[in-house]
């Protein structure tokens, strides 16, 4: 059976998974670069990842009990993500791809979440709602690709609610200290509600939110407010790609989806129109490896597999700019 080795490293995650071709996970090993104080510096997640990848690639091995010549391919995310941290992931598929002899397939970072939660759910043809620090799109496949119906018109919703938690005296990551603290929370605080079309904006509401702290809204219901305005915002638009799409199930990825109001929230609009809802577990949320040994196994059958020359990085790359050769078309 084949088995792909992917590489991640698209933000603050290095993580390299090992997956055989029913996607299950037969190994992975990932660490994540935590700044001391504020969001993340590119060139030192980078090094991060450069200095935590030869252990992490040995580690995952090592879990999945396979050698290098069990492997038919290295995988990599190669954008959309920030460049230096792209670079090192590259980096070290493009090395094993060499040494080991092996065709490398570049995956995009988006289009894995996807196909991890599609396959993980079963569902064929799912609106996904993909919420994490850097991204936050409605993503639907049409004629060939996977579409952006809707995303963020300024910052992803992980990375507001980092900026948030931060600009609050905490420390990255900001999501699940909020969630806690949103636990707590009673009274529902007036906030902007961004919603444009299929889009949505997070700025407005966070310089209000720090506002309404600073006037002496207790913490708990600035949190509360902010998750339930936020995921509101994210229901609304994912509930309108799946009208106007004529889809019923909806599967959610990207770390803010670890989050347990979203899930309930997406939960109760999804069944109410008849619908089923899926989210893959933790691990596999956040930017992890295996999602990316598990789409470069998809592309690798369909023809993915790239020379070295071309497997620059690329830090813009858009979902919907992926021809996805390894999916059929709804009819
Ligand atoms: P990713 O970019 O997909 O790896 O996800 C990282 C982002 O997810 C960060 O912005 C985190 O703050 C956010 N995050 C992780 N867990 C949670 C949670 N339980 N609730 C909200 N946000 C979360
Ligand atoms: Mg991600």
């Amino acid at each position: 059976m084949a088995v792909v080795l992917g590489i991640e490293s698209t933000a603050h995650t290095a993580s390299v998974g090992i997956v055989n071709e029913e996607a299950r996970v037969l190994g992975m090993a990932s660490d994540m670069y935590r700044p001391a104080a504020g969001g993340i510096h590119p060139r030192e997640a980078a090094n991060h990842h450069v200095e935590l990848f030869p252990d992490l690639v040995a580690r995952a091995l090592a879990a999945a009990e396979v050698a290098p010549r069990d492997i038919a391919a290295v995988a990599f995310s190669q954008g959309p993500g920030l460049g230096p941290c792209l670079r090192a992931g590259a980096t070290v598929a493009r090395t094993l791809a060499q040494v080991w002899e092996l065709p490398l397939v570049p995956v995009n970072h988006c289009v894995a979440h996807v196909e991890i939660a599609r396959i993980l759910s079963g569902l064929d043809d799912p609106v996904l709602l993909y919420a994490s620090g850097g991204n936050t799109q409605v993503i639907v496949h049409g004629a060939g690709r996977y579409r952006v119906l809707g995303e963020t018109l300024d910052i992803g919703i992980g990375n507001f609610l980092d900026k948030l938690w931060i600009a609050l005296g905490g420390t990255f990551p900001g999501g699940p200290a909020l969630e806690a603290e949103a636990l707590r929370g009673t009274e529902l605080l007036p906030l902007p509600y961004s919603v444009h079309g299929m889009d949505v904006a997070f700025s407005g509401m966070l310089t209000a939110a720090l506002a309404l702290h600073r006037q002496g809204s207790p913490l708990a219901d600035v949190a509360y407010s902010v998750e339930c305005t936020a995921y509101s915002m994210l229901v609304e638009i994912t509930e309108r790609a799946l009208a106007h799409r004529s889809r019923k199930d909806v599967v959610l990825g990207g770390g803010v989806a670890c989050n347990e109001r979203l899930r309930g929230m997406v939960r109760a609009m999804v069944e109410s129109r008849g619908g089923r809802v899926f989210a893959p577990p933790r691990s596999l949320c956040v930017d992890n490896g295996a999602m990316i040994g598990w789409t470069g196994l998809l592309a690798l059958r369909a023809g993915g597999a790239v020379p070295i020359e071309a497997s620059g990085i690329l830090p813009r790359q858009r979902t919907d700019l992926v021809p996805t050769p390894w999916r059929a078309d709804r009819p």
